[in-house]
């Protein structure tokens, strides 16, 4: 897993399933996508930019917040 990763506040009502998904900043363009713990996990797989086209890996994100 990668370092940087942050943890939400819980501040749901029960019922919302959690620690599924997670957010991640491009480093490329500071822009965020929305991304699985479980492809977080894997850290092989490059994610995509919607906002700047690019590919980077979990590693090389900016921030990574669990929501
Ligand atoms: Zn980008």
């Amino acid at each position: 897993m990668p370092a940087k990763i942050e943890q939400l506040r819980p501040h749901s009502p029960g019922g919302e399933k959690r620690g599924n998904t997670s957010w991640t900043q491009c480093p490329t363009c500071d822009g965020w996508l929305h991304t699985t713990t479980d492809l977080l996990n894997r850290g092989s797989i490059a994610l995509h930019c919607p906002h700047c086209a690019g590919d980077f890996l979990p590693k090389d994100a900016k921030r990574i917040v669990m929501a």
